[in-house]
């Protein structure tokens, strides 16, 4: 096949993001001849190939029509977004599905002997961030004129070095605010992983292709969350214990040899399984459940 006609995806080289973007693609059953050093892993089974790089490039990459496809956080898609759009109006990155990794929101922080009132009292401050567009729109949004400091890292020592009265930054733990003495009062934007769809234009056969891809890494995700559940149970009690299997469209009801009282019930739940269902089962009626993960799904 010729090299023009291979797509391209991109992923964080290295991250919090890298491990969980390349088991996902690994599971959509892409895989990779893996060159320690290098940006870019050529596709053994499909004309796809890997270009692994730093995140905040990933947006550039796709709006330019250099990859098809790439996977980035939500907050460094929407900040690369607005930054282009400045420049190229109209610029914009086409979301194809929210991943499920990579949770975090960016938000506003003050430090921690400071009470919060609200977006208003940040009126003429200066606040530190490295997203200096989402946090204009936020400021915008909020009616709030304010100076912003972009830094590209450590904005969380600006407090205290005096660069600034507040922050806007990636938590999701909080750990570093309070190693900082800095308190999150707002959120800005929630983010998770997502899949982007690249600029460029496609002749029908790559087109083909990724329809595939992406359509195996939404059943990659739908598949996480479904279980298979097998359970007995008295064939009186099936539209009782129907109602409680989570996301369960028709469940399988097979005889139990020589128990004519008694069925098994198999069911495809597509909402998480928790505890507490297993034991509304079993106060229904149920035994012997067991719940199994689902290794592939098409729909
Ligand atoms: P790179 O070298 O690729 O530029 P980076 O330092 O910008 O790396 P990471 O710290 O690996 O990036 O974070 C990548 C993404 O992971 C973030 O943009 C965000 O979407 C997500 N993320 C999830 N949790 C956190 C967190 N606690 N702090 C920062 N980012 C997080
Ligand atoms: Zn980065």
């Amino acid at each position: 096949m010729n090299t023009e006609r291979r797509l391209k995806i991109a992923i964080q080289k290295s991250g919090r993001l890298s491990e969980s973007s390349l088991k996902l693609l690994e599971r959509a059953g892409l895989h990779f001849a893996r060159s320690k050093d290098k940006l870019f892993w050529y596709g053994r089974n499909l004309p796809v190939d890997l270009l692994l790089v730093r995140d905040d490039d990933i947006p550039r990459l796709l709006l330019e029509g250099v990859c098809e496809l790439g996977i980035v956080g939500e907050n460094v898609a929407a900040e690369k977004e607005l930054e282009a759009a400045q420049r190229r109006p109209g610029a914009a990155l086409d979301t194809l599905a929210p991943l499920e990794f990579g949770h975090c929101r960016l938000m506003l922080a003050l430090p921690e002997d400071q009470d919060y009132t609200g977006p208003k009292q940040l009126e003429g401050r200066r606040i530190a961030t490295s997203y200096p567009q989402l946090t204009a729109r936020w400021l915008q949004e909020n009616g709030v004129s304010a100076d912003i400091v972009t830094l590209n890292g450590a904005v969380e020592i600006a407090p205290s070095l005096g660069t600034a009265e507040a922050i806007v930054d990636l938590v999701s733990t909080g750990t570093t605010l309070r190693a900082n003495h800095l308190k999150a009062v707002a959120t800005v934007l929630e983010s998770q992983a997502a899949l982007y769809r690249g600029a460029s234009t496609l002749d029908n056969e790559q087109q083909a292709l990724l329809d595939k891809l992406v359509q195996r890494i939404q059943g990659v995700q739908t598949a996480r969350e479904t279980k298979y559940v097998m359970l007995h149970a008295p064939r009186e009690r099936i539209d009782r214990i129907s109602e409680v299997l989570p996301g369960a469209e028709t469940p399988t009801i097979l005889p139990l040899e020589g128990q004519p009282g008694r069925v098994a019930i198999h069911a495809l739940c597509t909402e998480q399984v928790f505890w507490e269902h297993l034991e509304e089962l079993k106060q229904a009626g149920a035994s012997a459940i067991l719940v199994l993960p689902v290794e592939k799904m098409l729909a």
